[in-house]
């Protein structure tokens, strides 16, 4: 698959151009960054997504930006028809709603996931399994410094999670600081005992196989899937 990563000069973009280029089956065709023109490991970055698409014949974009890029990058792609894989978070409830119509109403697809580690995506379905047994639930995450949202995508997903299976008041506390890079704690308590489920993703590469995995998938979904869950547990 020829693969488009936009963001490639990012944290997150950088490491998934190294990941797609370590991958036999997965050609790393450009990259798309503001911050420069050029190559990158070999690979021609452009600083504009719609130059890269039209050089290119990308059969993904994989995009880790920023949400105040992130829808419009999403307009790009679905103009070019090109499906896409998005890590970006900052996208609100409503708005992937309206991606989610938007996409089967112009039979354009994506795999959108505000968080790609598989031990994530775990602690959000322990989580949903046991919020019906507790009374109360609140939802600490961590993050480095320099992430622009808050609360994450992964809290408001789990949150979101939870209560689909009881309908209670579940608050968020956001955490950022220097030496984090993505945690996060579901702490659910009733008298006398509490449960706290825990994930760390202490590096980038935490996130690679979720990533990997939804490239490989997006020639077999249709419409808007949001959430890993829904491609992890399920074979399509
Ligand atoms: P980052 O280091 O700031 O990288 C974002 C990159 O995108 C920067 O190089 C930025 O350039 C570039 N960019 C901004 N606007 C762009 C546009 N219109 N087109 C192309 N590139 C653009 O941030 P990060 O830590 O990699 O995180 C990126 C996003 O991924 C965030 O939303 C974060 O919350 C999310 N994230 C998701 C997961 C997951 O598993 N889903 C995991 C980690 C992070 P400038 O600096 O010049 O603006």
């Amino acid at each position: 698959m020829r693969v488009v990563v936009n963001g490639a000069a990012g944290k997150m973009g950088a490491e998934v151009c190294k990941a797609v280029q370590s991958s036999p089956d997965l050609h790393l065709v450009a990259g798309v960054d503001p911050r420069g023109r050029g190559l990158l490991r070999g690979v021609e970055i452009f600083t504009n997504l719609k130059e890269a698409l039209e050089a290119s014949s990308a059969d993904v974009v994989v995009d880790f930006t920023t949400p105040q890029a992130v829808g419009s990058n999403m307009e790009t792609c679905l103009a070019h028809n090109v499906p896409m894989v998005v890590g970006t978070t900052g996208l609100s409830v409503a708005e992937l709603k309206e991606w989610q119509a938007r996409a089967l109403q112009e039979n354009w697809k994506a795999i959108i996931a505000p968080n790609f580690a598989i031990g994530a995506v775990l602690m959000m379905k322990y989580a949903q399994e046991a919020v019906a047994f507790f009374e109360h639930a609140e939802i600490i995450e961590y993050h480095h410094a320099q992430k622009l949202d808050a609360p994450s995508g992964t809290a408001l997903r789990t949150r979101k999670m939870m209560q689909e299976v009881h309908d209670k008041e579940i608050p968020i506390h956001s955490v950022r600081s220097p030496g984090l890079v993505a945690h996060q704690e579901v702490i659910l308590g009733l008298p006398g005992q509490t449960l706290t489920i825990r994930h760390d993703s202490n590096n980038r590469e935490s996130f690679m196989p979720g990533v990997l995995l939804a490239i490989r998938r997006i020639p077999n979904i249709r419409g808007v899937v949001i959430g890993l869950e829904h491609i992890l547990f399920t074979v399509i």
